[in-house]
């Protein structure tokens, strides 16, 4: 077959054949990945033109398909325009606003080009606004790919079979704390300990890395005190949760503000996108304004503003956020329903419109919880429904993502395809 053919090709040109490790499928027990050629809607075609009902969303972004009209045209206007400036342009304006309009902790913004330069400089930004050098993050979060959050970082490097990173330096591990999530005792000891010398804590509010996992009552309230009682900053990263379970940010919805928040994923319509922002007090750290450097030759460029634009408008749909909950939640019960069947031991966590499966038969709370799963019966999953023409992220961290396209009759498929994939399981 003609994907096959590719892989082998990239393979040979492309390290590990992928441009990114975590599309690799060395979590899911090996093998080449599908080379795609084009998606439409909720649906992705692989190059010999098997049709696949995709969950993955491209890890996130895809919330509203693959070629949504709306976006599409934005995106035209901006390349018909021209397409980099390196001068301010409006539409980074009206973008901004936008997200300070939707984020009430945010006074201002700064666009990057990535998750991972947004949650860098809010660690750069907490350091430089607060004299200190500690930062305290939770285990298996995933933050980017920077040194410092390469530290028993979560979906990743766990993926295959890591926690850290090669190539971060003992100097850099020595500055990061990690304490296991949803655990307060442990984080209050690592703070009465440390806290006169933290910076910032990271946080994903609800998690996406090991799994879709949300916080137990009073965790994230807990973490904002203990932070703020030693004078140090807490910075969500929101980079998966932003407008995925409502138009804005998760932490309105869960009622907890941080000091900094990084965004990215879902609010650029598919482009490149990062951002991060905060009140301005905090904020005019930032150059041009104050001390801590940040910069970016793409970042905020016309294409990436304007499909981040369109996006925002598509999502103010009434009721989207709604209709994707309920197919998540149809999804999870199906899933449930061929465990008991097949007397398969399973657990699915499922936020909004998102879900993970889990195969284990003990809650998934922490990172741990998520380690102790069936590894290898995840991987004959995954690719059963692959085979079902069901698209998933492969490994058993991540998430199945719902978008607006997906309809009635794509969950009542992939239904059908668990159920099958389940039977094969046994
Ligand atoms: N933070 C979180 C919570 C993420 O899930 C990711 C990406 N999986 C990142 C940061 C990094 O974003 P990017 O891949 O755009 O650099």
């Amino acid at each position: 077959v003609q994907s096959d053919r590719l892989a082998n090709e990239a393979s040979q040109v492309i390290v590990g054949g992928v441009n990114s490790p975590s599309r690799s499928f060395k979590g899911v027990g090996g093998g080449n990945p599908v080379t795609m050629a084009r998606g439409d809607g909720a649906y992705l075609y692989d190059v010999d033109d098997n049709r696949y009902i995709d969950y993955l969303a491209a890890f996130g972004p895809i919330i509203t398909g693959f070629n949504h009209p709306h976006i599409v045209k934005a995106i035209k206007r901006a390349a018909d325009t021209g397409v980099l400036f390196g001068t301010p342009s409006e539409h980074e304006i009206i973008f901004a606003k936008m997200l300070t309009d939707a984020i009430p902790s945010m006074d201002k913004v700064r666009f990057t080009n990535s998750g991972t330069e947004a949650v860098m400089t809010t660690v750069r930004v907490a350091r430089a606004y607060t004299n200190r050098e500690l930062i305290v993050k939770f285990s298996g979060q995933y933050h980017g790919h920077f040194d410092l959050v390469l530290v028993e970082a979560g979906s990743g490097p766990s993926t295959l079979g890591a926690t850290d990173s090669g190539g971060v330096t003992r100097g850099t591990s020595k500055e990061v704390i990690t304490v296991p999530y949803n655990d307060v005792e442990s984080y209050r000891a690592v703070m009465e300990k440390w806290g006169s010398q933290v910076a910032g804590v990271l946080v994903e509010p609800i998690v996406g890395n090991f799994g879709m996992v949300a916080p137990k009552p009073g965790f994230l309230e807990a973490v904002n005190d203990i932070t703020h009682e030693h004078g140090a900053l807490v910075i969500y990263d929101e980079v998966i949760t932003n407008f995925r379970f409502r138009y804005g940010a998760v932490q309105d919805m869960l009622g907890v503000i941080p000091d900094l928040t990084a965004f990215g994923k879902s609010i650029g319509g598919g482009l490149p996108i990062g951002a991060y922002g905060g009140p301005s007090e905090i904020m005019d750290t930032v150059a041009p304004l104050g001390p801590a450097y940040q910069a970016g030759t793409m970042s905020g460029n016309p294409l990436s503003m304007q499909a981040g634009i369109a996006c925002l408008e598509v999502l103010q749909e009434p009721g989207i956020y709604e209709r994707m909950a309920d197919f998540a939640v149809q999804l999870k019960e199906a899933l449930l329903e061929a465990g008991k069947k097949q007397a398969i031991p399973t657990v699915v966590n499922q936020i909004g419109g998102s879900l993970t499966v889990y195969f284990t038969d003990h809650p998934i709370e922490n990172y741990a919880d998520a380690k102790d799963t069936d590894t290898e019966r995840f991987g004959h999953f995954f690719k059963a429904m692959l085979d079902e023409g069901i698209n998933l992220a492969p490994s058993k961290y991540e998430a199945w993502f719902l978008t607006i396209m997906h309809t009635q009759e794509d969950i009542d498929e992939t239904k059908r395809a668990i159920d099958k994939a389940f039977a094969k399981l046994v």
